[in-house]
């Protein structure tokens, strides 16, 4: 099945930071930051574990090739192409607006595009 090169949205909630797709880029257009905190489900008594927690993720959709590499690679799904109609959705006319960042690459896919008309002001 072909999927429609639209977008690329991102569920941060799945992203363990783990770089995989902002090495993978050819074009290096992901960035991210992140820090560490002490994970709430380390088992009592034992070992205090660490998790990742995601602060940034942008992609520059002016660079981005649309390759789907990042989304191919990603070991936990959190990317994924948006629909056919989130290039219309989220176009914009200044080039620097062109840099998502993890609010707008969260309007996506998983949730529902009608927030992007509710946050144009469109509904
Ligand atoms: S689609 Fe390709 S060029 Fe665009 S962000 Fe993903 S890996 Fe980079
Ligand atoms: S590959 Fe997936 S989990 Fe890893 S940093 Fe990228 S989006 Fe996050």
């Amino acid at each position: 099945m072909n999927t429609p090169r639209s977008l690329i949205g991102l569920e941060a909630s799945k992203c363990t930071s783990c770089m995989l797709c902002v090495r993978e880029c050819p074009v290096w257009c992901i960035s991210l930051s992140a820090h560490s905190e002490p994970d709430p489900q380390s088992p009592p008594g034992g070992r205090q574990r660490m998790v990742n927690v995601l602060d940034e993720f942008t992609i520059d959709f002016g660079v981005c090739m649309y390759c789907g590499i990042c989304v191919d690679v990603c070991p936990f799904d959190a990317l994924a192409w948006h629909g056919a109609d989130a290039g219309e959705k989220l176009a914009v006319a200044a080039r620097d607006e062109l840099v998502h960042d993890k609010e707008v690459l969260g309007l996506s896919v998983f949730d529902d595009l009608a927030v992007v008309d509710e946050l144009n002001g469109e509904v």
